[in-house]
């Protein structure tokens, strides 16, 4: 099973080594023989390659049976015309990476402002408000006069019915139940089609039960009764919104966790951004991207009916966990002390017991 690492930018490296160092124990303990390989992407191959995502390595990418990303610092990058592709971005519309699977689960030991939160976001990735990425041809966002911007949101039925059946299925192996988040009475059309679909998804599993939410009520209850959701299903920014919201209150944007698949690929990459301001110091928090590499090899399992990837990706979560019930494998965004690569050393260490 070839696992494709790309570290990426700010604290990218620093965090994708401790999560390495992780599943290659894994990899030994549960004898899963995993072939990593690893490749620059983002600035290091944009001083390389002339490129930050490379034609040659987005070949590898869908070569790979897997890939665990590292975050990019966009920001940072030139314009396209001179090599700087946004790597998320691009990899999500060529890969049709339609589910962004984003966690946010309070665990025993860390702060937590949402102790009983233990929900997924099931967020819709290919379409929405994202309007650099919506369009067959040219940019969805344009100015007809120096005074106007405009920008189009789409929202398909196949879509909206695609991320629908994926946030029913994850329901189904957990407290089954399911919010859908819109804003249908404004958005009377587009919201309408999207919620359209979720409710005709929903009367395929009668024994989930469903609740529709509006998005400024979801903010809202999300700080007020965190632990009611199990899974949420919304459209592309809602979600972004949304996950970032769920992972501060479950203990901070250093626990996000995702997953993003579509039918054929799997990309694990931590919710969180490159973090530049304290990249290089190795402080970063590595466990959103080793909870984003557990996931990906359940999402492994699952794709090749291999049990044995799916248990380990449990492993390595329960590892993780386990090794931050101390509060000395916290980092200074969890109010600790700790560095990367002593949070990757107890995971490993926790992997191996
Ligand atoms: P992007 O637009 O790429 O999401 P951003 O600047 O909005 O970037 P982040 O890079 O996620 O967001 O950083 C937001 C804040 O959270 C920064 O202060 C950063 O240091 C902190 N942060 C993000 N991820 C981590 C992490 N894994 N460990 C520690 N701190 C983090």
């Amino acid at each position: 099973m070839k696992i494709l690492i790309l570290p990426g930018d700010g604290i990218g490296p620093e965090i994708m080594e401790a999560t390495v160092e992780a599943l290659n124990a894994l990899d030994e303990v549960c004898g899963l023989k995993l072939d990593f390989e690893e490749r620059a992407i983002g600035l290091l191959a944009l001083e390389a390659e002339g490129s930050t995502l490379s034609d040659d390595l987005m070949g590898h990418i869908k070569a790979a049976d897997g890939v665990i990303l590292g975050p990019v610092d966009t920001y940072a990058y030139p314009s396209p015309d001179q090599g700087g592709v946004n790597p998320s971005a691009a990899i999500r519309k060529e890969l049709d990476l339609f589910a962004n699977i984003r966690p946010s689960r309070a665990r025993r030991g860390v702060p937590a402002l949402a102790p009983d939160m233990d929900l997924v976001m099931a967020r819709e990735n290919t379409e929405g408000f994202y309007a650099d990425r919506n369009m067959f041809f040219g940019s969805g966002e344009f100015m007809p006069t120096e005074d106007v911007a405009l920008a189009v949101r789409k929202i398909t039925r196949q879509g909206s019915r695609r991320i629908a059946e994926e946030a029913f299925r994850l329901a189904e192996h957990r407290r089954k139940k399911v919010t859908v988040v819109t804003k249908a009475n404004v958005l009377k059309v587009s919201e309408g089609l999207f919620l359209g679909e979720v409710r005709d998804v929903a009367k395929a599993h009668p024994d989930v039960e469903l609740t529709e939410v509006l998005i400024d009520a979801m903010a809202a209850l999300l700080v007020r009764t965190p632990g009611a959701f199990d899974v949420v299903v919304t459209t592309n920014m809602y979600g972004d919104i949304l996950a970032d919201e769920a992972a501060e209150l479950s203990g901070g944007l250093g626990l996000g966790a995702s997953v993003n698949a579509g039918d054929r690929h799997g990309i694990a990459q931590a919710a969180h951004g490159s973090a530049p301001d304290i990249a290089g110091r190795g402080i970063g928090n590595p466990v959103a991207l080793m909870n984003s590499a557990a996931m990906l090899l359940e999402w492994l399992g699952a794709r090749h009916g291999r049990d044995d990837l799916i248990a380990a990706g449990g492993q390595f979560n329960d590892a993780i966990d386990r090794g931050l019930e101390d509060p000395a494998n916290h980092t200074p965004d969890l109010g600790g002390r700790a560095k990367t690569a002593d949070v990757g050393k107890a995971g490993t260490a926790e992997i191996r017991k």
